[in-house]
């Protein structure tokens, strides 16, 4: 018997999991997908919003507010990319003034610190590339970027270092209601558990319906974006949104942590699971895009992907508990920013619900991860000296070693797949996008796991790569 099963292992399952794993808790974390991360988490903005857009009084406002220094600690401590680079919203019209205006008073109910409106000339002196035809500006100095996937992985492996189970290709199929708790068909095996903790993303309000009466929808909507190479990287140094409407955040164009430029996304609806860039999504995100900064160039474009937005029939994040289930559902936008501020928020949830929570006399609470392109030189002729594998580069575009790569395999969760080795150590992540190290990658985690290269897959289950001929 578990003491809490939790449901889902995108930011925000990885985020409570770090949270209760120091604590003297027998915890499983149960996953559909093959690796961590496979949601929303790991297609978004990668912003932690500074916290003016959400509607005062609202969980949303300030677990956001919260999250954005824990989110800063938690970054430093286990070694997750994170950058304090600001967020500017560009107004192009007298409305849109009065808009920002509106999102300055609301951010500085919400607690933001920091907050300016700027004239023309003072955003056009901190963003050169933006329109002429701005007519102020928000700055959030607070707004950072991140790497999504990097924090949540970084979170569940010291979970899991703390001695938090997480089931992998594990499904939650049904949970029935016993004496001592919940009995939950995930995958192939029933576990029991005395506490469920919903974070299933998309997919929240169904496992919401398997034990308490329907409550909510997920109204999943898509965000196409483009990720430009580095050359494009310093076409913006903040993040640059436009004016919020009612179906989210806008069109952004902002550096990312790893140097590249993002633009998007769009707001579409969509189906659950949906994650196809299509023409029209591309489209509107290049029109609205220029509309900011003219001078993008998209044909320095190296990757489109789409993220789902688990936007659901409340305008709220839906955090409540009733009989021993906990729903963590509707978490949209500023989610990934507000994961930390949501994790501690469950915590006190659990324990205001009877859970004796006791510290463990030791647990983990850092992290590091090699990086050799960061690495001075002679940092790296120590480590070639002790691991000669560091000295051989497979992804070239990025700069990887095959000692980072084995690494990456010998960490708590193990990668299996090819884009499960990017997300750990950016293997891949290039202007190539993994022509050149693909196959070596294949190889490398064949040979480390023991395995064939038929076995190792792209991405989800079943995304082959090698296959024998069928004649
Ligand atoms: C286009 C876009 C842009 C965004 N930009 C930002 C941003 O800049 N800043 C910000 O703060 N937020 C942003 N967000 C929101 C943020 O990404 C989400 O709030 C956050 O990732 C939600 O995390 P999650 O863990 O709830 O969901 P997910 O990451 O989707 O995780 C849910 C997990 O549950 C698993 N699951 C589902 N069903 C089952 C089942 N039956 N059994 C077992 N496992 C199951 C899924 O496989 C998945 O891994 C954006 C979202 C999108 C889509």
């Amino acid at each position: 018997m578990y003491d809490v099963a939790i449901i889902g292992c995108g930011v925000i399952g990885s985020s409570i999991a770090y949270r209760l794993s120091k604590f003297n808790l027998k915890t499983v974390v149960l996953e559909k997908e093959n690796d961590v991360a496979m949601g929303c988490t790991r297609a978004n903005s990668a912003i932690i919003h500074a916290g003016y857009d959400p509607a005062e009084g609202t969980l949303m406002a300030k677990l956001n507010v919260r999250s954005v220094d824990l989110t800063k600690e938690l970054c430093e401590k286990l070694d997750v990319p994170y950058a304090q680079i600001g967020s500017l919203v560009l107004a192009f019209s007298d409305e849109e003034s009065e808009h920002v205006r509106r999102l300055y008073d609301r951010g500085v109910t919400n607690g933001v610190p920091g907050l300016r409106i700027l004239s023309y000339d003072e955003a056009k002196a901190m963003e050169p590339n933006i329109a002429d035809n701005v007519t102020c500006a928000l700055y959030a100095p607070t707004a950072a970027v991140i790497n999504p996937w990097e924090y949540a992985l970084a979170l569940a492996e010291t979970a899991v270092t703390n001695g938090v189970e997480l089931r992998l290709e594990a499904e939650v199929k049904s949970i029935a209601k016993t004496d001592a708790g919940f009995a939950i068909t995930a995958g192939e095996d029933t576990i029991e558990a005395k506490y469920v903790i919903n974070c299933a993303g998309a997919e929240a309000d169904v496992i919401h319906d398997m034990v308490l009466p329907h409550a909510f929808e997920i109204l999943p909507s898509k965000g196409a974006y483009y990720l430009l190479d580095k050359s494009e990287g310093t076409r913006t140094k903040h993040v640059v949104f436009q004016c919020p409407t009612k179906v989210g955040k806008g069109v952004l164009v902002s550096p990312t942590v790893h140097g590249n430029l993002i633009v998007g996304p769009n707001a579409a609806d969509c189906a659950v699971g949906d994650t196809s860039a299509g023409a029209d999504d591309l489209a509107f995100v290049r029109k609205m895009a220029v509309k900011s900064v003219p001078s993008i160039d998209f044909r320095q474009n190296i990757r489109n992907f789409a993220g789902v937005r688990p936007n659901s029939t409340n305008d709220d994040f839906i955090i409540h508990m009733q009989d021993g289930f906990c729903d963590v559902a509707g978490i949209k936008s500023p989610g990934l920013a507000s994961a930390a501020g949501i994790a501690e928020y469950v915590e006190q949830m659990l324990t205001d619900n009877g859970v004796v929570l006791t510290e463990k006399a030791s647990y983990t609470d850092t992290r590091t991860q090699p990086r050799f392109k960061e690495m001075s030189h002679e940092a790296r002729a120590e480590i070639v000296k002790k691991d000669p594998k560091f000295g051989r580069v497979i992804c070239r575009c990025e700069t990887i070693t095959e000692g980072e790569i084995i690494d990456s395999i010998r960490r708590p969760i193990v990668p299996r797949t090819v884009d499960a080795i990017k997300r750990r150590c950016c293997a891949g992540m290039g202007r190539c996008q993994g022509g050149f190290c693909g196959p070596r990658v294949v190889e490398i985690l064949a040979r480390e796991l023991g395995v064939s290269r038929q076995d190792i897959d792209k991405d989800k289950t079943g995304s082959y790569i090698v296959r024998e001929r069928e004649d």
